[in-house]
Formats: C-alpha cells, structure tokens, sequence
C-alpha cells in the first residue's frame, strides 16, 4: 500500500511515520500542493493524503484514477477542496477526519484573549531590552467579564469551560442550546443580545451561507465601545475592513485571529523575504492591538496524533473492509 502525502510540513512526517509503524504502508512525503502541475508525475500511489490548501478538481481527481489512486484521504475536517462528485465518478473514495481535540482550538482562543488582554507578547520583549516598566501593559480581570460565545459545538463548549474556571458569566448563541452548559450556568440569548452586552465576544460556529461577514459594521455598532474580538472559525465570519474602522474609532478594543479572509495566500508559508501584496494584512498588523496567527490553533501534539491515527485507520478499514465510520467516509 503506498500513500503520497502533499503539502507535507516536517510535522506531518514525523507524526505520520510514528502511526504508520503500527501499519507499514508505503509513505511518500511531497512539500508542493497537489493540483494540475503535478498530478501528472505521481506513478505507483493507491492513495493520496491531502490538505486544506490542496485543489482536487475534476481533471486532478480523472488523472489520479486513471493513475490507479483508490482512496484520498483528507487529513482535515473540511473538504470544499475537492469535487466529491468526481471522485464518485470515477470510483475514488474519500475520507477525512471530522474532528481532532477541540481542547486545542479552545485552549489557543483563550491563549489570545490572555495575550491580547496582558499584553505578555509586549513584556517579553521589553524585559530582554531591560526595559521594566509597566507603562502601556494594562489589562483588565476576566474574573466576573461577560463573554459571549458564538456557536457551543464540540470547541465553542470546550472554550465555555475554561472561560468559565475564570470566574466569567458566559453567555451563549447557537442554533442548538447544549443542556449541560445551560446546567453550568450558561445563558443562551439572542444574537443582538450577545453583541450587544459582551464584554469579550469568540466565534466558534462554522462559516455558512448564512452567517458570511456575521463581525459587520452594522453588528459592530450593537456592541460595546471596546469590545474585544476573538476569532479562531472562518476568516469570512469577520468583514476585516469593518473590523479596521471599528478598530481606528477603538470600538473594538482588541482583535484576536486565528483565521483571515485571505489566509490561502499567506498562511503557512515563511514569506518573510516577500514584500506582501495584500494591504488589508499589512494595516491589521501594524495595530499593537491586533493579535495575528496563522492558523496554528489544532497545533498540538494531542491533534496532530489524532489526525494521523484517523486517516491511517481509515486507510486501512478502507482497504480491508471496503468502509470505514459514516462521519469520516465523504
Ligand atoms: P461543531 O460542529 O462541533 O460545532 C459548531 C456549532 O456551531 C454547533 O453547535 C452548531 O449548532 C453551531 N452553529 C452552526 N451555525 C451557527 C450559526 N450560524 N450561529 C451560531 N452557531 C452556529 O464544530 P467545532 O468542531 O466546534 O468547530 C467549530 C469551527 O471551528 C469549525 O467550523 C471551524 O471553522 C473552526 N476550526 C478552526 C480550527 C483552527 O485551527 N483555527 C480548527 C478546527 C476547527
């Protein structure tokens, strides 16, 4: 069985030969995306190990199968990345990993929040110049904060809990009201409502056709005249450019993303001998109020395990069994 992984970080490959002596496939590790330019050089492979930033269209996907690839494998949860459809036709089936410890995404949103708010980002570097002072490290308690949480499925429950061990009142919009945060003192409200009395407000729902720019000026001006911003989702749940003017009138506070609208370009990639053509990114991050990371939120050895041991599993089912879970198999 022999397996060619794309868009490969050195991570990937040490955590993936570790799941694989358990199984002994053939592993083959490429650094490029797969798409048009290289699907044409891949010789010998049964399966494919993709990622976000993969592009398996219908002709990657009609080359992969008259190739002899049988499975792809999804080494995340979303897959908008790759035409189903086609894969169906051309008898490739394809699995992903729905979900990997919500406890890290969770635990970076708050990671942010304590950041932004204490600003240990500004007095690490300001000691190592020998520079004590505190002017300008003001933060201010979470301890009794009202923070509003935007969807409480598996990481917004997660991000509820620990909000919670700060001694904050949380308060709660999702479709679906999950009982056991309502018995932890959880109160679930209108979304107007959230937005307008949070103190600190965290997206954790997925994007949708419904909810696209749900951070807009007109939901901006619902909330308090400082309200921080936490966003470890979808970059498209914020309008950055709104997010911006709120931020120049200090509207919003301080802004933590984990996520941005035009990430595919930038994120994950060192481009730090690139003069950056993206002008959006470049004013977010001369804010000192602005906290950017580039999508590294599941990144952590706890995830990184559970991904590798799901798609190395589902391979395998794949191959023995001809199935594997109905929420992994697409
Ligand atoms: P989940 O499916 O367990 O929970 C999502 C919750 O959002 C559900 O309770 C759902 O009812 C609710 N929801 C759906 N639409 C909503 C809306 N319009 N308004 C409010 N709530 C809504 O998903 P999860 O595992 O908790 O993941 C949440 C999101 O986190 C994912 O969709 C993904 O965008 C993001 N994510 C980010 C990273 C990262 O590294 N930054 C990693 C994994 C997931």
């Amino acid at each position: 069985m022999k397996i060619a992984f794309f868009s490969t970080k050195p991570y990937d490959r040490e955590f993936f030969e570790k799941e694989n002596e358990k199984y002994g496939f053939e592993l083959h590790f490429f650094e490029t995306h797969l798409g048009p330019h290289i699907v044409n050089a891949i010789e010998n492979e049964d399966a494919v190990c993709v990622f976000v930033n993969d592009k398996l269209n219908r002709n990657v996907i009609e080359i992969l199968a008259k190739k002899g690839v049988k499975y792809i494998a999804l080494r995340c949860a979303g897959f908008n990345n790759v035409d189903l459809e086609a894969a169906k036709d051309f008898d490739i089936q394809v699995c992903r990993v729905p979900a990997y410890s919500p406890e890290a995404v969770a635990e970076h949103a708050m990671a942010m929040l304590l950041t932004l708010n204490r600003k240990t980002h500004k007095a690490y570097n300001r000691v190592r110049e020998q520079n004590f002072s505190l002017n300008g490290l003001l933060g201010f308690n979470l301890y009794q904060k009202k923070i509003g949480v935007v969807g409480t499925g598996k990481i917004g429950k997660a991000f509820v809990k620990i909000a919670l061990g700060f001694g904050a009142e949380v308060i709660a919009y999702d479709l679906y009201p999950d009982e056991t945060l309502i018995n932890l003192g959880v109160k679930y409200v209108a979304l107007e409502t959230l937005f307008m009395e949070s103190d600190i407000i965290s997206l954790h729902c997925p994007l949708t056709a419904d909810n696209h720019y749900l951070i807009n000026k007109e939901s901006i001006d619902k909330m308090k005249y400082g309200v921080t911003i936490i966003n470890t989702s979808r970059g498209n749940l914020i309008n950055t450019n709104d997010a911006i003017q709120a931020l120049k009138t200090k509207k919003i506070g301080l802004l933590g993303i984990d996520v941005y609208e035009q990430e595919e370009k930038l994120f994950f990639k060192d481009l730090s001998a690139t003069i950056i053509d993206d002008d959006t990114i470049q004013l977010l991050l001369s804010f000192p109020n602005v906290l950017v990371t580039a999508h590294q939120a599941f990144f952590t050895e706890e995830a990184l395990e559970q991904i590798s041991q799901r798609t190395l599993k589902s391979i395998d089912d794949l191959i023995k069994k001809g199935t594997t879970d109905p929420e992994v198999l697409l």
